[in-house]
C-alpha cells in the first residue's frame, strides 16, 4: 500500500472538529445519520476522560468509538492495533474520508518512517496507529517521550490480546501499560469482541485502567441469517448459496486442508472465481489469495480456520461452514466475518452426524479432551436446535434473546419456517423419558440416544446399560430424529439440560407425562429414514401445545430487492468505476465506497453534491474526492 496515494485525497484540517458535537463528526466525516449500539455513550465517556472498556461484536462499529473522540479532543490519539493489515485498512479508510493519519510499524521503510515522525511532530495528524511490537522499540519510544507531544487518548484495539485467557495473547501488549504511564493525562479506551469475564478482568488489570466505564453490547448480529441444513448433497447446497449471492463475496470453511483443496478444485472447474487458503500454502500464496479476495478480484475463498484474522472486508455476503465447527466460539468468529457492513448476509452450516465423529477424532489426542467435548456439545446444541437459533447462540454467550411474537425481528431458518404439524409422539417420548430414568438421570442426550438405539460402545457396556429394559428399543426413529425429539422435548419443558455437561433431567411436566401416560402431540416432521412414531398428525386434543410459528420471509439483501434493470445496470457501472478507482489508489474497493452506499446511489440517483451527502456513508471529503465522477455516472443513466 504506497503511502503516496494518500496525497491524492482531500484532507480535513486537523483542528476542524476540535470540540465539535459527536453527531456533527458522524455525519460530516463518516456520512452516517445516527449512532449504533452504545456508540454515543462510549464516545461521551472518552470525551469525559473516563477510562472505557468496550465489548462489542465484530461489525458492531468499534472503530468510530475512538475515531470520533480523536477528532474532537485536543492532541493525538494513539491507536494500538495488532496486525499490520488491519492498521493499513483503517488508515486507508480514514484517509478516504479526509482524515490524515499515520502508522508506525515494521513495514515502513526509513523514509516513510521519518516522514511519519515529522508529521506527528508538526501536528499534521490526529491519529497515529502503532503495532504493539512497534511500541516496544526504542525508536518509537523516543518519539513518544518527546515532551512536546500531546497524547490525549490511547485506544487499544483487539484488547483481548492482553489476556492469557484470550485466544490471541500477545506479550507485547503488556508494554502498553508502561506507555500509558508516560501520559498520565491520556484517557484509555480498550475494545474487543471477546466477552468472557476473565478476559475483561485481565484487560482492566493489565492496562491499569482507572475505575473504567464498561460497555457491553448485545452479541446479536441481526443482519446475519442463521441457517443449518442437513448435509445431504453438500456441493449442491454450496452452489445454491453461491448462486443466491451471485457475483458477491463469500467464505467457505472446511475442517481439513484436503477438503479445502478438493472443493476449491471442483468450484474452479465449474467456472467460479475461487481460491484456497490454509496453513499448508506458502506465506506468499496465502497473502496473495487473501489480497485478491479483499480487493474483490476473486469472489470465493475456501479455507480452514487459518483464514480470517485481520480481515476487515465488510462486504462478505455469506459464510458457509462445510464441516462442523469444533465450538460455538469458533463458529461465531467465522460467521462474524459475514455482513460487517450491516447488510443482509447468510451463515449456512451444513450439518451431518458423521461430522461429529470426525471432530472427536481431531481432539482425541488434545491436551484436554473433556473440555473439547464440552465445547463440541455446545456446538451440537446449536446445530440440532429446534428453537430460534439466535436464542440458542446468544444464550451460549449469557444473553437472553426475546424474539417478537411473530418472529419478524429474527432471521433464522427456524423462525422463518411455517407452522409444523402436530404428531402423536407418545411412545417415543415415553421411551426417552424411561431411558433417562433407567440410566440414573446422569447422562446427556447422545448417551441416552446411544442406549435407546442399542450402541455397544465401551462406556455403555461398562455401565451395564446394555442390560436395561430401554436398551435398543428405539427403532421407530432414526438417530437424527431422536436428537430432534430431544430438542422438542426440551423446548416444551418435558426435559431440561443441566450443568456443564448438559445432563438430561426430567421436569415436573415430564414426570407427570410418564405417570399419567397422557397422549403427547408435538410439532414434529419425521425424516424419511424413521419408520414412524405412531398415529397421524392432529391439531387438537394435544397434551402439549405447539409453537405457533408464522412463516416469515427471509429478509432480502439490498441487491435482491432491486428489480429495475436500469438500476441494476447502474450498480454494475458504479462497481466497475469503484474497482478502477480502488486499483488506481491501491486500496480495497470498500475503502472507496461500501456496497450500501453504491446501492443507495443507484436507487436514489443523486443529481447534486448536496443530494450525494444524504447517501449512507458519504461525508464531505468523499464528495470532494469522488463526487464529480459519481454524479457524472448517474447523470448518464438518467
Ligand atoms: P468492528 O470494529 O466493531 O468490527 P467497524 O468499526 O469495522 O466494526 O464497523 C463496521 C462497519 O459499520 C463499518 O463499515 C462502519 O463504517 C460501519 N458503522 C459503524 N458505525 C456506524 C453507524 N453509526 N452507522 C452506520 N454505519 C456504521
Amino acid at each position: 500500500m504506497g503511502k503516496a496515494c494518500y496525497n491524492k485525497y482531500v484532507k480535513i484540517q486537523t483542528d476542524t472538529f476540535f470540540n465539535a458535537k459527536p453527531e456533527t463528526v458522524l455525519k460530516s466525516v463518516f456520512g452516517y445519520d445516527s449512532f449504533r449500539n452504545n456508540q454515543r455513550q462510549i464516545v461521551q465517556s472518552v470525551l469525559d476522560k473516563k477510562d472505557t472498556l468496550v465489548i462489542m461484536p465484530t461489525g458492531g462499529g468499534k472503530s468510530l468509538c475512538y475515531q470520533i473522540p480523536a477528532l474532537i479532543l485536543d492532541g493525538i490519539t494513539l491507536v494500538v492495533s495488532p496486525l499490520i493489515s488491519l492498521m493499513q485498512d483503517q488508515v486507508a479508510s480514514l484517509e478516504s474520508s479526509g482524515i490524515h493519519c499515520v502508522f508506525l510499524n515494521s513495514s515502513l521503510d526509513l523514509d516513510s518512517y521519518r516522514n511519519a515522525v515529522s508529521e506527528i511532530k508538526n501536528g499534521d495528524v490526529k491519529i497515529v496507529y502503532v503495532s504493539p511490537e512497534g511500541l516496544a522499540t526504542s525508536r518509537v519510544r523516543e518519539i513518544l517521550t518527546d515532551s512536546t507531544l500531546n497524547i490525549s487518548c490511547i485506544a487499544v484495539d483487539e484488547a483481548h490480546c492482553l489476556s492469557q485467557w484470550g485466544h490471541d495473547f500477545r506479550p507485547d501488549y503488556l508494554e502498553i501499560a508502561a506507555v500509558r504511564n508516560l501520559f498520565s493525562d491520556a484517557v484509555v479506551i480498550a475494545l474487543t469482541a471477546t466477552a468472557t469475564k476473565q478476559v475483561r478482568d485481565d484487560i482492566v488489570k493489565n492496562l491499569r485502567m482507572k475505575s473504567p466505564e464498561i460497555f457491553i453490547s448485545s452479541f446479536d448480529r441481526p443482519n446475519i441469517y442463521l441457517e443449518v441444513q442437513p448435509k445431504k448433497n453438500a456441493l449442491d447446497q454450496v452452489i445454491s448459496c453461491i448462486k443466491r449471492y451471485s457475483g458477491e463475496s463469500g467464505i467457505i470453511y472446511c475442517n481439513s486442508r484436503k477438503q479445502v483443496d478438493e472443493l476449491t478444485d471442483v468450484l474452479d472447474n465449474m467456472g467460479y472465481s475461487v481460491l484456497n487458503y490454509h496453513a499448508g500454502l506458502t506465506d506468499e500464496v496465502r497473502a496473495k489469495n487473501q489480497e485478491l479476495f479483499i480487493k474483490d478480484q476473486v469472489q470465493i475463498i475456501v479455507a480452514t480456520i487459518a483464514f480470517g484474522m485481520g480481515i476487515d472486508k465488510p462486504n462478505v455476503r455469506y459464510v458457509i461452514n462445510y464441516d462442523l465447527p469444533k465450538s460455538i466460539e469458533e463458529y461465531y468468529q467465522e460467521i462474524g466475518r459475514a455482513g460487517r457492513d450491516g447488510m443482509p448476509s447468510t451463515a449456512l452450516l451444513l450439518f451431518s452426524l458423521g461430522d461429529i465423529h470426525k471432530v472427536r477424532y481431531f481432539f482425541e489426542n488434545s491436551a484436554d479432551p473433556e473440555q473439547a467435548e464440552f465445547l463440541l456439545q455446545g456446538m451440537l446444541n446449536f446445530a440440532q436446535s429446534r428453537t430460534c437459533r439466535r436464542k440458542v447462540l446468544l444464550k451460549y454467550f449469557g444473553e437472553e434473546y426475546f424474539p417478537k411474537e411473530d418472529n419478524s425481528d429474527c432471521c433464522c431458518d427456524i423462525c422463518s419456517r411455517g407452522e409444523l404439524p402436530l404428531k402423536d409422539m407418545t411412545i417415543p417420548v415415553q421411551k426417552f423419558l424411561s431411558c433417562i430414568l433407567r440410566t440414573g438421570s446422569r447422562f446427556g442426550t447422545t448417551y441416552v440416544i446411544d442406549v435407546l438405539t442399542g450402541s455397544r460402545q465401551k462406556r455403555i457396556l461398562e455401565n451395564g446399560h446394555n442390560m436395561i429394559s430401554t436398551f435398543n428399543i428405539g427403532h421407530e426413529l432414526c438417530r437424527e430424529d431422536w436428537f430432534e425429539l430431544a430438542e422438542v422435548m426440551t423446548e416444551k419443558n418435558i426435559i431440561r439440560k443441566t450443568g456443564d455437561y448438559n445432563v438430561l433431567e426430567i421436569t415436573g411436566i415430564g414426570r407427570s407425562l410418564l405417570a399419567t401416560r397422557e397422549k403427547v402431540f408435538l410439532p414434529f416432521v419425521m425424516s424419511e429414514k424413521s419408520s414412524g412414531g405412531q398415529g397421524g398428525t392432529t391439531g387438537a386434543g394435544a397434551g402439549i401445545k405447539p409453537l405457533t410459528k408464522k412463516a416469515v420471509v427471509h429478509k432480502k439483501a439490498d441487491f435482491e430487492s432491486i428489480t429495475d434493470s436500469n438500476t441494476l445496470l447502474l450498480v454494475d457501472e458504479l462497481k466497475q468505476w469503484r474497482k478502477k478507482k480502488a486499483s488506481e489508489l491501491d486500496v480495497p474497493p470498500y475503502v472507496v465506497f461500501g456496497d450500501k452506499s453504491l446501492f443507495e446511489i443507484a436507487t436514489k440517483k443523486p443529481a447534486t453534491e448536496k443530494q450525494l451527502l444524504e447517501i449512507y456513508g458519504i461525508g464531505e471529503a468523499k464528495v470532494e474526492n469522488f463526487g464529480s465522477s459519481i454524479l457524472r455516472i448517474v447523470d448518464n443513466f438518467l
